[in-house]
């Protein structure tokens, strides 16, 4: 049972499919979580309400009290979530997956708790949390990768977590690697997330599938033949069951993210390269042919020394950092 004098901090990754809240002490180590579901299509109000319910029960049920007998002790909330947002008047001003625009997320939750909450983009507090509590513990300079949906990240360089001017640093899915390629969501044309998604690969598996190819035979049967269920988890299994093809598309979207790589560490010369994200849990397949482009085209004395590891959080490092944004100290706060 969690010390009633300790002061609560409590971390929040809302996504557009499910939220996940985390208790989390002041150096990171999760003490209880709880998770539901987002149900984004209910409206903002409702995810709200969903979203307060659950940390009001994550804190009473943790604690064997509630805010109400103990006011002072939940000392901060840390939400992250995806898209852009004014960090300085906890708004979030554009949610895709949320389908939010303008929403005052921070003044919200403060009149119900009447604790101070500060939001974070998810993927920089993903970052914060495998820097300070998960595998790239005790290092200074911090890049963290995420590979699901799309690919996201941020980074720690001297010991400090860089944002940006405008809190918007970090966007490593949209470097390009083919500037001649394909339109992306962002503006950009052939950026990094449209060859290395987990998005990405179901769509080169969907087009494996759709073409009846002869080497996707397992990946064709694991969907029954119907290419919009295609994952890049089916194609993951898919090439583990000696599929060519299927092998193939992982090998190409592991060279992109290669590429990709070899540029993000010539920029920020990372120590530690921290894995995250669905799609990096393929690993070999599609880690192997990543690094064997970084062993060929980095430049040796940025290369060399780097080690990459995979997450040690998995889904709770958004919260993780969220939460440990809150601690004086750990990273700057005003
Ligand atoms: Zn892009």
């Amino acid at each position: 049972m969690i010390d009633m004098s300790q002061e609560l901090r409590v971390g929040v990754d809302l996504g557009g499919t499910k939220m996940l809240a985390a208790l989390v002490s002041l150096d990171g180590r999760i003490l209880a979580k709880e998770e539901r579901p987002t149900l984004a299509q209910e409206g903002e109000a409702a995810v709200i309400n969903r979203l307060a319910d659950m940390i009001d029960h994550l804190v009473s049920e943790s604690t064997f009290s509630n805010k109400r007998e103990h006011p002072g002790q939940l000392k901060g909330i840390g939400v992250a979530t995806a898209g852009t947002l004014d960090a300085e008047k906890g708004i979030v001003t554009l949610a895709a997956n949320l389908g939010w625009k303008d929403v005052q997320l921070g003044s919200l939750l403060e009149a119900r708790f009447g604790c101070t909450v500060k939001l974070a983009n998810d993927a920089n507090a993903a970052a914060i949390g495998e820097w300070l509590a998960g595998a790239g513990k005790g290092t200074n300079d911090c890049l963290f990768v995420t590979i699901s949906t799309g690919i996201g990240g941020g980074f720690i360089s001297a010991g400090k977590p860089i944002n940006g001017f405008n809190h918007n640093a970090g966007e490593l899915g949209h470097i390009t690697i083919d500037y001649n390629g394909p339109r992306c969501g962002c503006g950009n044309y052939g950026c990094l997330e449209l060859y290395a998604s987990g998005t990405a690969i179901g769509r080169r598996g969907a087009d494996l599938v759709r073409q009846a190819s002869s080497g996707a035979s397992a990946l064709i049967g694991l969907v029954q033949g119907n290419a919009d269920e295609v994952t890049a988890r089916h194609v993951a299994e898919a090439a583990a069951a000696g599929d060519s093809e299927a092998n193939a598309v992982l090998t190409e979207a592991g060279r992109a993210l290669g590429f990709g790589m070899v540029s993000i560490l010539h920029l920020i010369n990372p120590e530690v390269v921290v894995l995250g994200g669905g799609a990096s849990l393929i690993g070999a397949p599609l880690l192997d042919p990543m690094m064997q482009v970084i062993e060929e085209r980095a430049i040796a004395s940025i290369r060399r020394p780097v080690r990459f590891v995979p997450s040690a959080l998995g889904s709770a490092a958004g919260a993780v950092g969220a939460a440990m944004m809150l601690v004086k100290g750990k990273v700057v706060t005003e």
